[in-house]
């Protein structure tokens, strides 16, 4: 999430009113007491920054009777126009448009959730590896241009963009981080340089936390309090729920699995060859065996062409055994990263995501085995490892639920 400087009074501000809309979010109609407790902020602070955010529309206080005592509640407004949400992959970029008030995904009073918001109009270009921001943004603007025009909105009437980034990006700064893992936008202040580009609010996050994000509203990870989410894709990410919240770590780059070294000289995880040098600069990080590009690489030769990931899947599903082969390895080796982390972290339920989730149990079968091979057998007692719910869309419904969340902080 871009921010303004961690330390200005500004960013404080600003996470303080972030902490204040998580909190409604989160209880529907909570009164200011409750939200004091919930976020450990002062009275005060809260009954200020609640003025604020009513002044600006996002928020309205009634007074109600609970316990026969007269208290505040107060409740989310669902904002009014429409938010697009931008999912970058290393080599896709796909669009979705949305209404405002259908992305706000905890505002019921009763704190239940809706339903999954309707993509008013969605639409998908390639890019070329290794693509360069701006070259990036402008494919993207174009693809926001056409959505906009199939739904028939005017371009005034959008909002705020939520954009996800298959890279490390540092919640101090904004910046995207890590040379190497998306080296088109290192340094690149994503959300500055997309606001100037697209002429309205953006936010920028890691593309697995807006996947967790969107399982965690609207799919497989609703009302799960301790959870992995795992991107499997040309790159590898996972988000982290710890107690009930998306965890980003000291700079926003938690949950980089894909770099963990599973394998690093001679002899791999499965007795292959030695871990192959990764783009991040490691040799045998989990993302070098398990990518959909390792997937394709290792059959390709046999087929003598391209292949895509669905293919592989339905070429497996239909008995070719080197497919099938190829996803359970993959699921293998996953499923080993992931028992170290899951000794550490104790989750309750680990989501698959990410393109090579299509293979389901092809895959997540061997990796629920290796996970118990791998973990401390306490741990993995009992990890709960499903598909993600929401399929190729997750990110691009994290994206927008991310624009539905700039919108409610940020009008007025
Ligand atoms: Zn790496």
């Amino acid at each position: 999430m871009n921010a303004a400087g961690p330390g200005s009074p500004a960013g404080l501000r600003e996470a303080n009113r972030r902490r204040v809309l998580d909190a409604v979010l989160a209880a529907g109609e909570p009164t200011q007491a409750g939200i004091a407790a919930a976020t450990g902020l002062a009275p005060a602070t809260v009954s200020n920054i609640v003025r604020a955010l009513v002044d600006i529309g996002s928020l309205t206080a009634t007074t109600a009777v609970r316990g026969g005592r007269r208290v505040r509640a107060v409740r989310v407004v669902p904002p009014a126009g429409h938010v697009a949400g931008i999912d970058f992959g290393h080599r896709h970029v796909r669009v979705g448009l949305a209404r405002a008030a259908d992305t706000v995904p905890r505002a019921r009073p009763d704190g239940s959730v809706g339903p999954l918001p309707p993509l008013l109009a969605e639409r998908v270009a390639d890019l070329p590896g290794g693509h360069g921001a701006d070259d990036g943004l402008d494919t993207a603007a174009a693809l926001l241009a056409e959505t906009l025009a199939a739904a028939d909105v005017r371009p005034s009437g959008l909002c705020g963009v939520g954009i996800g980034l298959p890279a490390p990006v540092d919640g101090r700064t904004g910046a995207v981080g890590e040379p190497g893992i998306l080296p088109g936008w290192v340094g690149v202040d994503a959300a500055a340089r997309a606001t100037a580009r697209l002429g309205v609010p953006v936010a920028v996050d890691n593309d697995a936390l807006l996947g967790t994000l969107a399982e965690q509203a609207w799919g497989a990870l609703r009302g799960v309090r301790d959870a992995v989410y795992l991107k499997l894709s040309d790159g590898v990410g996972a988000g982290l729920v710890l107690d009930g919240h998306p965890y980003r770590g000291r700079a926003g780059t938690a949950g980089e699995i894909g770099h963990v070294v599973v394998a690093d000289d001679a002899g791999g995880p499965t007795g292959g060859p030695g871990g192959t040098v990764c783009r991040c600069g490691n040799r045998g990080c989990l993302e070098t065996w398990a990518s959909t590009a390792t997937v394709v690489g290792l059959l390709e030769p046999l087929l003598g062409r391209p292949l895509a990931i669905a293919e592989v899947v339905s070429r497996a599903r239909g008995g070719h055994a080197p497919s099938r082969r190829v996803l359970a390895d993959t699921g293998g080796h996953v499923g080993r990263a992931l028992g170290g982390l899951c000794t550490v972290l104790t989750p309750a339920r680990v989501v698959v995501g990410g393109e090579l989730a299509q293979a389901g149990e092809l895959l997540i079968g061997p990796l629920q085995a290796a996970l118990e091979r791998w973990a401390l057998p306490g741990a993995a007692e009992g990890v709960e490892v499903v598909a993600a719910r929401l399929g190729a869309r997750a990110h691009v419904l994290g994206a927008v639920a991310l624009a539905g969340e700039l919108v409610l902080a940020t009008r007025g």
